[in-house]
């Protein structure tokens, strides 16, 4: 097995179209299926991202020439193979509704793995729309992984990659490299890890500043029919863009909890200790950037049930950004409706409602103004984001919100 050692440092996510292989591919590299909530699919609930951890190996030198692996043995000796280093896969879901999963989910991604199946023309509709979220977020650490080449004879194969190749010419995947893999067969994984070593490198980091971390989710980790006096305190998960956390640290967060006083409605910030901290499934004493962690709280659990929180950011109490419940932003529209041949997006108007991802948070705003290049929103729930924040900016046409264009928060 493959078994995990030392602690994430990097998010990579898998973005691509639904089945073409991101969930068999994190499988194949970690051992863990991502699709972890199955029972909350088939009710329609919610479908949200999964994440796996890896841990990369190389086998020592001369033993095995591109040896990258995530066994714990060269498969061709009988030999120990080194630590490079953990990683931790998030995997976005492909389904047409959920791209704001996908744009939140980018938000603690150091970079992706972009996974297009050798079987289907390119693009398809969600593989050209994850790649334009990535280049709004600003990710341009990308490997394309031409995957299921199983399935398809060399010809086919040459097409497809050749198609692959004009589709990501000029765009933020430019330079990424593209490697041929069946995730299904275990086909080529070394060559792929060592892409993914090349192109998503672990970044400084700078342990010094003060903790912000982007939570993702958040939860109530008590069975039903637990006792006052037994109840665990509330969980977040999630990631640190910056700074380092430590048991007994306070921690702020915000917007924090929406509060009812003589008719008016008002967010305050929430403060709270943190007691426990999980990386790479174990616990630990402290954590750093990378990676996905799991933050014990002594928060009341009926605050974090259910992701009420997710989206929100923590850190120590006074050095959080702002809490914005309306703002002006800089737009850039897209030339076109993303996945669409001729559609060309309309100005922005007045009154309109527009769904805004920033950072991992998602949240719907009404257009109070708008102008060349400018718009101001009035939030249905504020966000906590400093100026110059990168905002996703959705439309809703037909049935489902479509990517329109990407915002700058202007203070
Ligand atoms: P996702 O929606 O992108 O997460 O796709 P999944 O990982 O769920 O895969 C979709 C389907 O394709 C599943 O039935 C997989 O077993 C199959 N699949 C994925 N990768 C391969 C591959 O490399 N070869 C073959 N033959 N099938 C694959
Ligand atoms: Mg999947």
């Amino acid at each position: 097995m493959t078994g995990t050692h030392g602690h994430p440092e990097v998010n990579i996510g898998l973005v691509g179209h639904v089945d073409h292989g991101k969930t068999t591919l994190v499988e194949a590299l970690s051992g863990e299926w991502t699709d972890q909530h199955s029972e909350e699919m088939k009710r329609g609930i919610s479908i949200r991202l999964g994440y796996a951890d890896a841990t990369f190996r190389r086998c020592p030198e001369g033993e095995d020439a591109a040896g990258y692996t995530v066994a714990e043995e060269c498969p061709e000796h009988d030999v120990e193979t080194d630590v490079l280093r953990t990683v931790s896969f998030v995997d976005a879901p492909g389904h047409e509704t959920l791209m704001a999963t996908m744009l939140a989910g980018a938000a603690i991604m150091d970079g992706a793995v972009l996974v297009i199946s050798a079987t289907e023309d390119v693009p398809q509709a969600q593989t050209e729309e994850h790649l334009m979220a990535l280049d709004i977020i600003g990710i341009d650490n990308i490997v394309v992984a031409q995957n299921k080449v199983d399935l398809v004879d060399a010809d086919q194969a040459r097409r497809n990659y050749e198609q692959i190749q004009d589709f990501i010419e000029g765009t933020v995947a430019e330079d990424a490299p593209i490697v041929p893999i069946s995730a299904g067969q275990n086909v080529n994984m070394d060559l792929l890890i060592e892409a993914v070593e090349e192109e998503i490198p672990t970044e400084d980091r700078d342990l010094d500043a003060d903790a912000e971390m982007l939570v993702a989710r958040s939860f109530d980790i008590n069975r039903p029919g637990t006792t006052w006096d037994s109840l665990s305190g509330g969980v977040l998960g999630g990631s640190l863009a910056q700074g380092s956390l430590e048991a007994d640290d306070e921690i702020e967060l915000r917007p924090g909890r929406e509060v009812e006083e003589g008719g008016q409605t008002e967010w305050r910030p929430v403060t709270t200790t943190v007691r426990s901290l999980q990386a790479g499934g174990e616990g630990v004493d402290e954590v750093t950037p990378g990676g996905l962690l799991g933050v014990g709280t002594g928060l009341d659990p009926s605050l974090t049930k259910g992701d009420a929180l997710a989206g929100q950011i923590a850190g120590p109490p006074g050095t959080l950004p702002p809490v914005q419940e309306e703002f002006t932003m800089d737009i850039q529209l897209l030339d076109r409706i993303v996945a669409e041949d001729t559609d060309e997006v309309e100005e922005i108007s007045t009154g309109e409602p527009l769904m805004l991802t920033i950072g991992t948070a998602t949240t719907v705003g009404s257009v109070t103004s708008a102008r060349d290049g400018e718009a101001e929103v009035a939030l249905k729930r504020p966000v906590c984001a400093r100026e110059g924040a990168k905002i996703a900016i959705n439309r809703r046409i037909g049935a489902r919100w479509r990517l329109i264009g990407v915002g700058t928060l202007r203070e």
